[in-house]
């Protein structure tokens, strides 16, 4: 099936293309249909499906007929609002919808925490028709009166399973008391649980249940690897893996935000470009880390779980769980940011002495033994680490060792300094101290 097919306007298939979009992914094939036709969804996607371009694209086409250009705030109400679990997925959705919709003229903004409020207050107050936000944020502008919700035609809750596993169902619930009775409801979940089928069943109205994998199943494109390695020797492993494989755009996932920082500083020291997020960072620092991520200026981001939500990489070709997840559809999430959208992509596990519960039940949970590697040492000779930054002389890559010789080119080496210095000195008619000393007592201007 092609794009032509799927009913969508002119405008929508002509940014589409511009995209190098081919034809609508499993996903977007089956949901897009139902969403124009006007019926509520729930949709079993994994990320890196293409499920956010299967929401969006008919949103803006049912929307497009509100398009207008209009300075006025009146003429830009509220018509959707997407909810979404992270700050990162909320800012990766409105870029998405920037994208589709950009030979419409619909307005289209995000509001998240961890970046200052007021800016967002004027973006709302000057009208925008579709907001994409997540929940806390969203509660703390409803209280300040920046909101009116009685245009809204759509709400879309993205990454369900994850609001509620990060404890949003109050707010979420607040939030969808104040929209209007008749709506269109869509609600994404990569993993669906018993609770996310019957909040489906309060909020939505007779949905069409759109499901492209078996539930908690992983895109077949991605190849599962796990490393016996012993905690104490983990990072050094990890050096080794990625200089072996001269890896040069890796997403490492820690299990902790002490974790991910300790590692992403020793990846530093060891001479490879590395950042952390997490969510002691400030927005302005992950999303900073995330644009340099992309445009491949550091080559490995070191991440927790929450930060990582929503990351939507092209082309990512490694993830690596440095430490294994203990809950095991945090692995389905982690993964998912490689091998999108029919690429391939590798997802590489450390696991330790300690982790083999946890192991099997990845195993059980997406039904694919993880390949299991054990040999894992570091190379004896003439390598280079070429993802690593190298050293302006190779003298200090090597660890100095004392002998009777080095005593010996080191006489040397302090007998030609004192003799280019008095040559110097000669030639500048100083004193051989005189051109140790800082500048203005030598003398210098
Ligand atoms: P998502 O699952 O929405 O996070 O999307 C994952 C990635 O797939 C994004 O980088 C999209 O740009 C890309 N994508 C979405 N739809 C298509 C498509 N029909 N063909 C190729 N890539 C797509």
């Amino acid at each position: 099936m092609s794009f032509a097919n799927l009913g969508l306007n002119q405008l929508l298939n002509r940014s589409i293309s511009d995209q190098g979009y081919e034809k609508p992914t499993p996903i977007q094939e089956k949901a897009i249909p139902e969403i124009l036709s006007g019926r509520d969804v729930l949709a079993a996607a994994q990320t890196g499906t293409g499920k956010t371009a299967s929401f969006t694209l008919p949103m803006l086409d049912l929307l497009s007929k509100h398009a207008n250009t209009s300075v006025s705030p009146a003429k830009h109400p509220i018509r959707a609002l997407i909810l979404a679990p992270t700050r990162e997925l909320a800012a990766q959705v409105e870029e998405s919808a920037k994208t589709y919709g950009k030979y419409l003229p619909l307005r289209i903004g995000s509001v998240f925490g961890g970046v200052p409020m007021d800016p967002q207050t004027t973006m709302l107050r000057s009208g925008i028709e579709i907001l994409v936000a997540t929940p806390g944020r969203l509660l703390d502008h409803i209280q300040m009166k920046a909101v009116r919700f009685t245009a809204v035609e759509f709400l879309v809750l993205d990454e369900a399973d994850r609001m509620l596993d990060m404890g949003f169902l109050p707010d979420i619930k607040r939030i969808i008391d104040l929209l209007p009775q008749k709506r269109q409801t869509l609600m994404f979940s990569a993993t669906y649980s018993d609770e996310i089928r019957s909040l489906a069943s309060k909020w939505l109205n007779d949905p069409v249940k759109v499901e492209v994998a078996p539930r908690n199943t992983i895109t077949e494109t991605i190849e599962h690897t796990v490393y016996k390695v012993d905690d104490f020797s983990k990072r050094d492993r990890l050096v080794d893996l990625i200089s072996m494989r001269d890896m040069k755009q890796v997403l490492i996932f820690c299990n902790t935000k002490i974790g991910a920082n300790r590692l992403s500083s020793y990846l530093d020291r060891k001479g490879f470009s590395a950042q952390a997020i997490h969510s002691d960072r400030t927005q302005i620092e992950r999303m900073d880390a995330l644009a340099k991520f992309k445009a491949n200026e550091i080559n490995f981001l070191v991440a927790t779980d929450i930060a990582a939500r929503g990351i939507d990489i092209e082309d990512l070709p490694f993830v690596i769980n440095f430490d294994l997840p203990p809950n095991p559809e945090d692995y389905v999430h982690r993964i998912g940011r490689t091998g999108r959208a029919g690429q391939k992509g590798e997802a590489i596990s450390f696991a330790g002495n300690e982790d083999g519960e946890c192991l099997s039940n990845i195993e059980k949970l997406i039904k694919v033994k993880l390949q299991s590697k054990s040999s894992l040492t570091r190379p004896t000779s003439g390598r280079r680490l070429s993802s690593a930054k190298k050293s302006e002389d190779p003298l200090f890559d090597k660890p100095y060792v004392p002998t009777a010789k080095s005593d010996e080119l080191k006489k040397q080496a302090v007998k030609k300094v004192s003799s280019a210095g008095t040559e110097k000195a000669k030639n500048s008619n100083k004193p051989v101290a005189a051109l140790f000393m800082p500048r203005s007592s030598a003398g210098g201007k």
